[in-house]
């Protein structure tokens, strides 16, 4: 049986993370994916989609965006090139196509199956993604079979639909982007929108990501929300990166024609309810958006920029709207129902104890509570932006940290980072991609 120190699953940004810190603190180890470095980005993702991240928040450990295009937004494609370079850049010890099937206790050891090999080791870390599987609500399942239904895995392009109108369900990063794509290409649209956060791609001249950087927001821990079940299931911002830096929000799809639904109730399979909630849910996006927006203000003046922005202004709300209550599918014409409803995961191959109640990994800061059992990615696994291609950086050095500690025998003490205390209590709870 091949044996190593380590071994990480899954060859994403947060696996190859791990793997860059393991190799810099001299950790035997191997990488198992079950296809390609970046697999998600080359296969599971739509023709069109960009991040809505700008390039130079790609930072991993040893590892930055060094093109010519700082403040744009990458495809998809070149994502996945980016990550396949730094997996070449030093030398990542990846297996390619080894699906992991089990991982179980053996002694004080682990061992992790593949269809055709058995590896032991100490650790093992779980980097196999927070956007695991797209979450389809029960009723997707007794939806008359004469609908398509499309998940953000499955959706490539408005041509891949049947002709007709399309329901999307969503209305965060990913539901607006389709439905801007969709309306674009002439389609009928009515888009089912739940709570979401809002904010504007740019604002006083300057990149959102940036302002929130710059405020503290992505420095924010678990330790500093009163929910943190809530705060790990908030859906993604309403925020998307195109190269024209237009904004894709409700306002921006009413215009294209886009009609605006509350949140769906339920369905008999055919005929579709909505909750009588779109005023309040976008009022509440407003509120949070003005609250942002305002924090954003006083950080300027504090730091002396006024005078080198842009004036402030506010995004637009949506347009008064009669909004849908009932949809028939079938009378109306809707031939396809987009899933824009987040993801969820399920680890049947990890028989040790770490799952909780809810199916999640039981973590704090990646470390779970079976000895040599890890995780890498999580929404929130400590910081806000933990499961983003710029936050793993710092779980990841957190993970290596304590994998030399118990090598050596000795545990690190969790401390704050510098850059917390700039948190701000009214900062939201939502969001993320
Ligand atoms: C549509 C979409 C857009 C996003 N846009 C952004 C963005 O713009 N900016 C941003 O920062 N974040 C974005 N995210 C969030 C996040 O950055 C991505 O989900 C990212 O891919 C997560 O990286 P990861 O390494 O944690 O997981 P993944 O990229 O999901 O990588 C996990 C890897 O594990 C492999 N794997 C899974 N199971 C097994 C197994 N049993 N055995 C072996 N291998 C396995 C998979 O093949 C995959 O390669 C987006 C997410 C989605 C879904």
């Amino acid at each position: 049986m091949p044996t190593t120190h380590t071994i990480v699953i899954g060859a994403g940004q947060a696996g190859l993370a791990m793997s860059r810190c393991l190799t810099d603190v001299g950790i035997d180890h191997v990488v198992l994916e079950r296809g390609r470095p970046a697999e998600r980005w080359r296969s599971q993702r739509w023709d069109s989609l960009r991040l809505l991240t700008p390039n130079w928040a790609t930072r991993l450990p040893g590892w930055t965006y060094r093109g010519p295009q700082p403040d744009g937004y990458m495809t998809a494609t070149e994502l996945a090139d980016h990550l396949a370079a730094y997996a070449r850049s030093f030398d990542a010890p990846v297996h390619e196509g080894k699906a992991v099937r089990a991982v179980e206790r053996a002694g004080t050891g682990l061992v992790v199956r593949t269809d055709d090999e058995a590896w032991s080791a100490e650790n093992v870390v779980v980097a196999t993604g927070w956007c695991d599987e797209p979450r389809v609500p029960a009723l997707g399942v007794t939806l008359d079979a004469r609908i398509a239904q499309v998940t953000p895995y499955s959706y490539r392009n408005p041509e891949q639909l049947p002709e007709g109108r399309v329901l999307i369900v969503g209305a965060s990063a990913t539901g607006v982007q389709i439905a801007d794509e969709l309306a674009r290409a002439g389609r009928e649209v009515v888009l089912a929108v739940g709570r979401h956060s809002r904010v504007p791609r740019s604002y006083r001249g300057m990149d959102i990501w940036w302002w929130l950087e710059q405020i503290g927001t992505f420095a924010r821990t678990i330790d500093q929300v009163a929910d943190p079940v809530r705060a790990q299931g908030e859906g993604s911002l309403q925020l998307t990166g195109r190269p024209d830096r237009r904004d894709v929000d409700l306002p921006a799809l009413q215009a294209l024609g886009v009609r605006l639904a509350g949140h769906l109730v339920d369905s008999d399979g055919r005929r579709m309810r909505f909750a009588d909630d779109l005023a309040a849910t976008t009022a509440a996006a407003d509120t949070r958006l003005e609250r942002i927006l305002a924090q954003i203000d006083r950080h300027a003046a504090a730091v002396a920029l006024d005078a080198e922005l842009l004036p402030a202004t506010v995004p637009a709300p949506i347009a008064p709207t009669e909004a849908i209550r009932r949809l028939d599918l079938r009378r109306q014409q809707v031939t396809t129902v987009v899933w824009a409803t987040g993801f969820t995961r399920s680890y049947p191959w990890l028989r040790v104890p770490v799952l909780d109640a809810r199916g999640e990994i039981a973590q704090r800061r990646g470390v779970t509570p079976e000895r040599g059992v890890y995780v890498l990615g999580q929404r929130f696994q400590h910081r806000l932006d933990s499961n983003f291609i710029d936050g793993v950086r710092h779980d990841a050095a957190y993970v290596a940290g304590h994998i030399v500690a118990r090598r050596r025998g000795v545990l690190p003490v969790p401390r704050p980072t510098p850059d917390q205390r700039m948190f701000d209590d009214h900062h939201p709870t939502s969001n993320l991609p």
